[in-house]
């Protein structure tokens, strides 16, 4: 169920029919999710945001790299059902091991995680797992819980009362610094297991080997950057051991 939604009942008092209607269930992941934004709004947002991140990042000059990028997201892009977003593949000149995907299909690479990953098959493994955010819905339910935390009821209500696509500049005040950056925000320890399981099942359906997102992993969680630290990636991925025997189970399911 989502959690949120019933959590957060006693302060809905009076607006009953909220959560039935921001509640709804997802077909991918067939669990409820509190969504008072749609997709159309998010993509508004990212696009900001997309900006924002190519002025201060800008993508790698070598076409060949971001060509790769796009090939070996093709197949797992048709699996995932969602060939109407706008997806768009770039490494970007950053040395950091990171990876992120913004709710308009944008996916943002960095060269240091794209040198690290080396074969195609680990990298269709982080491809996977940023396109299985977006077909859980991760980004619209984050965003959601986002806003009724710190909105509060009114805007949540405006938000269902009224038609919610002429209220991206509201929903974008609401969530202040966030407005832009809040499609990026680390996702919760949940959402990180369930896109791991979604990439999975996409990299299954296009015929790739998930074993290659365990061999990924293995190899990230003994990696260290230039200051001994672990890398920033594992900060927003986390990488534990319960990570990994739930990627190795979700593997291991035929
Ligand atoms: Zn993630």
């Amino acid at each position: 169920m989502c959690g949120l939604c019933f959590s957060r009942r006693g302060l809905l008092a009076g607006l009953g029919a909220l959560s039935l209607a921001a509640c709804s269930e997802n077909a991918v992941t067939g669990r409820n999710q509190l969504v008072l934004v749609d997709d159309g709004q998010l993509a508004g947002l990212a696009d900001q945001a997309w900006s924002q991140i190519e002025a201060e990042i800008p993508p790698v000059r070598d076409p060949a790299a971001h060509a790769r990028l796009a090939r070996i997201a093709a197949p797992l892009v048709a699996a995932s059902g969602r060939s109407d977003l706008n997806w768009s593949f770039t490494v970007l000149d950053s040395p950091d091991f990171n990876a992120f995907v913004l709710p308009n299909g944008r996916v943002g690479f960095f060269r240091g995680l794209f040198e690290f990953a080396g074969s195609d098959a680990e990298i269709a493994s982080v491809l996977g797992h940023e396109i299985g955010h977006i077909i859980a819905r991760h980004p619209a339910e984050r965003v959601s819980q986002e806003l009724a935390v710190q909105a509060g009821v009114s805007v949540a209500q405006l938000l269902i009362a009224q038609d919610a696509g002429e209220w991206t500049d509201e929903i974008g005040a609401a969530l202040g610094m966030g407005a832009v950056f809040g499609v990026i925000l680390p996702y919760s320890r949940k959402h990180e297991l369930e896109a791991d399981a979604v990439g999975v099942d996409l990299m299954r359906r296009s015929r790739l080997d998930p074993r290659a997102a365990v061999r990924f992993w293995e190899r990230m969680a003994t990696r260290t950057d230039a200051k001994g630290q672990p890398p920033e990636v594992l900060s927003t991925h986390p990488a534990d051991g319960r990570r990994l025997e739930a990627l190795k189970q979700a593997v291991a399911q035929a």
